[in-house]
């Protein structure tokens, strides 16, 4: 039996960006009272409280010690106390000034250079380029962008393919990931969801066999093939909707 469920957040939980829908709470809060419940993502961690936590709000203060955030890809790591009702940061692995700037220009310049640079979408206030302090995150069209509009912007990942295979070129230290529908995160190397999951371990002291985890971009270049290749089990869903499904088969065998 598996004691440890990882979920990608985007496209896994949810649709992109957007709270997780109500079945998906219902789902996560029983799972609490079976398994250590482990989501990570290269979301911050206001996102994590906005898309996640706010959500589960039938889950009690015991059920949530067993949820455990893995914010930008478990480069840094938040666990629930009970008796503060408020989470504490385990750990955190932020990059240096220098490394974000120099993120920044590459993927701004290749963006630029490809003509996906589309700051005249933006919303006011939005921003293309976000550091996330323990990775650089590109969103084409900002954080605020219509769903809708996200999805039409690069369906099959030609676009980001293409700025990831020129910002490589011109800094090629860093990795850059695929993810959600417009977003490709840069990290060093390492820095991906294997530091994650390996961190997991260590805080969670269990095995690799111990973890069942569900991701949409386990194809190699996305930002969950880390996982695959460490040689966890992995459910590849399409959306929620298959997240939904696979729990309730889960939670049909422990109950
Ligand atoms: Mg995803």
């Amino acid at each position: 039996m598996k004691k440890v469920l990882a979920f990608d957040v985007d496209q896994t939980l949810n649709i992109a960006k957007t709270p997780i829908p109500p079945e998906i709470a219902d789902l996560l809060t029983q799972c609490l009272d079976h398994f250590e419940i482990c989501p990570i993502s290269g979301q911050k961690y206001d996102q994590f409280l906005f898309q996640i936590v706010d959500q589960l709000k039938d889950a009690t203060p015991e059920q949530l010690e067993h949820l455990h955030l893995f914010v930008a890809q478990g480069t840094q790591y938040y666990r629930y106390d009970a008796s503060k009702k408020d989470w504490d940061q385990v750990y955190s692995y932020p990059l240096t000034d220098e490394q974000v700037a120099e993120i920044t220009e590459a993927i701004e310049t290749a963006a630029k250079e490809l003509g996906y640079w589309e700051e005249d979408k933006l919303a006011e206030g939005d921003e293309i380029i976000e550091n996330r302090l323990s990775q650089v995150t590109f969103s084409a069209l900002g954080q605020k962008a219509g769903t809708e509009a996200k999805y039409a912007w690069d369906p099959d990942c030609k676009k980001r393919e293409a700025i990831v295979k020129r910002a490589k070129e011109l800094a090629p230290a860093y990795d850059y990931e695929i993810g959600g529908t417009t977003s490709i995160n840069a990290i060093t190397p390492g820095m991906n969801k294997v530091f994650g999951m390996t961190h997991l371990m260590e805080e969670l002291k269990v095995e690799k066999e111990d973890i069942l985890y569900f991701g949409d971009m386990t194809q190699p270049g996305g930002n969950d093939y880390p996982v695959v290749q460490m040689g966890i089990d992995t459910i590849t869903v399409r959306s929620h909707e298959d997240t939904a499904y696979a729990l309730r088969g889960i939670l049909g065998l422990v109950k």
